[in-house]
């Protein structure tokens, strides 16, 4: 039960491609996630065809042979593809994350020789960011490039790369200054490449490596990996905008992703948010109890109410912050509330969700069981919710200071 996602004002393009996406998700993704979820396998087939309907390069220029769109219709996109599977925009997402720093820090040269390929989905990115003993406190990073010639050569490890083994692209913050005070002006972005889908990497991208990839209780399908880089000889000009502009300038760099980032966890929210209520108005409908359908109980027509309101004020949320931040306007406040807002509706939705399905929803026979184990991811990436309290605090006090 396909449930109208009318609450948003929409251009005939954005219509008519959500409708594309909503219609790949309802005759592609949604038959098959079942499938690749149990197995945790990585669902090539359903990439592929992503690759064709041109969904990696979403907002990749046109002159680089992507769309061009804006991250409104990247959301709304999202939207949908979570709507379906939250492990298929997961692939698409980080590479999303990467072809925006590119084009907003990148130097020409690394946008021509990268862009084209990423438009195609053929060169996939990842995003790296934490390590094993730090996530939200990103200043405490250990992984270092220390200069050798004309080269870098990082050490260190890496923790919860989504699309580590099979990207050939890793946006990945390291210390390039160890005695910078404070500790985020001595940080740098590089560009490292390596040998998408090999774990022990050789000749030039020797000392990268990719270990077994991370068992999770849900977001089953695409991969998380450690990296772990052991001597990994990479070029200055890999540093993202080139040496004299990128250096040292990592951390900023990160930070402003992380803010588009949070949008699209936000629309993940949504999407996720969105398929629990058509679950449970469908089921609602069907099961009956006490000679009737549970739909006519008034406690299961007050969950459906507060599901289907959570929906629509993160869905206006997240279109909002979008927007914002398409117009140019300062967003970090919005992106923030978007993503605390819209992921805790997500994990809200879900569980209400799963109770109006009594003990089918325990069921692996039921889709709202996978929905159930991949909801909780959204707490968590791009921020927890205790993190976003913390963005949304200090932006509040900033703009506000009496
Ligand atoms: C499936 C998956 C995929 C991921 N993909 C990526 C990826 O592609 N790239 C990447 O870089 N990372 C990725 N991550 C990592 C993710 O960003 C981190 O897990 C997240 O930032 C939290 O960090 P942590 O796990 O180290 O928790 P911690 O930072 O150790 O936090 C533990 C708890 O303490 C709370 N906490 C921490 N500091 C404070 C504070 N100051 N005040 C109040 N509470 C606080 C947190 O909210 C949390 O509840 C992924 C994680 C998962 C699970």
């Amino acid at each position: 039960m396909a449930v109208a996602t009318s609450s948003i004002d929409k251009t005939d393009e954005q219509k008519a491609i959500t409708e594309m996406v909503r219609q790949f998700a309802d005759e592609q993704i949604l038959p098959n996630a079942e499938h690749y979820d149990h197995e945790d396998s990585f669902p090539e087939p359903i990439v592929e065809q992503m690759r064709e309907l041109g969904l990696f390069g979403t907002t990749i220029p046109e002159e680089y042979g992507g769309m061009g769109l804006d991250l409104t219709t990247y959301a709304m996109i999202v939207e949908e593809l979570s709507r379906g599977w939250i492990s298929i925009s997961g692939i698409v997402n980080t590479h999303f994350i990467g072809s925006y720093l590119l084009m907003k820090f990148g130097s020409d040269e690394q946008r021509q020789k990268y862009l084209p390929r990423m438009a195609t989905g053929e060169l996939r990115a990842a995003f790296s960011l934490s390590e094993p003993e730090l996530g939200s406190d990103v200043q405490a990073i250990k992984t270092a490039a220390r200069k050798d010639g004309d080269h870098y050569v990082i050490d260190g490890q890496k923790m919860w790369v989504t699309n580590g083994l099979r990207a050939g692209l890793v946006f990945v913050l390291v210390k390039t200054d160890p005695t910078a005070d404070p500790r985020y002006k001595g940080m740098t972005c590089f560009i490292a490449e390596k040998e998408p889908g090999v774990h022990e990497n050789t000749g030039d991208y020797a000392g990268f490596n990719v270990p077994p990839q991370l068992k999770k209780m849900g977001y089953k399908g695409v991969e998380s990996t450690e990296l772990v880089f052991d001597g990994y000889r990479t070029p200055a000009d890999s540093i993202l905008g080139g040496e004299d502009a990128g250096l040292n300038k990592g951390f900023g760099q990160m930070m402003d992703a992380l803010e588009v980032g949070r949008v699209n966890v936000a629309a993940r929210g949504v999407g996720i948010a969105q398929r629990a209520l058509e679950l449970a108005l469908r089921y609602s409908q069907e099961r009956k109890t006490f000679g009737r359908t549970i739909s006519n109980h008034q406690a299961i027509q007050f969950k459906l109410a507060d599901m289907a309101t959570q929906v629509e004020a993160a869905r206006l949320m997240t279109i909002r912050a979008a927007r914002l931040k398409d117009a140019g306007e300062r967003s970090d406040l919005e992106a923030g509330m978007a993503k605390l807002f819209a992921s805790e509706a997500g994990r809200f939705c879900v569980e209400e969700s799963f109770r109006i399905h009594g003990g089918y929803g325990y069921s692996k026979e039921y889709e709202i069981e996978r929905l159930y184990r991949d909801a909780p991811l959204l707490l968590i990436g791009e921020g927890t919710s205790e993190i976003q309290r913390m963005v949304i605090g200090k932006k509040l006090l900033e703009r506000h200071k009496i």
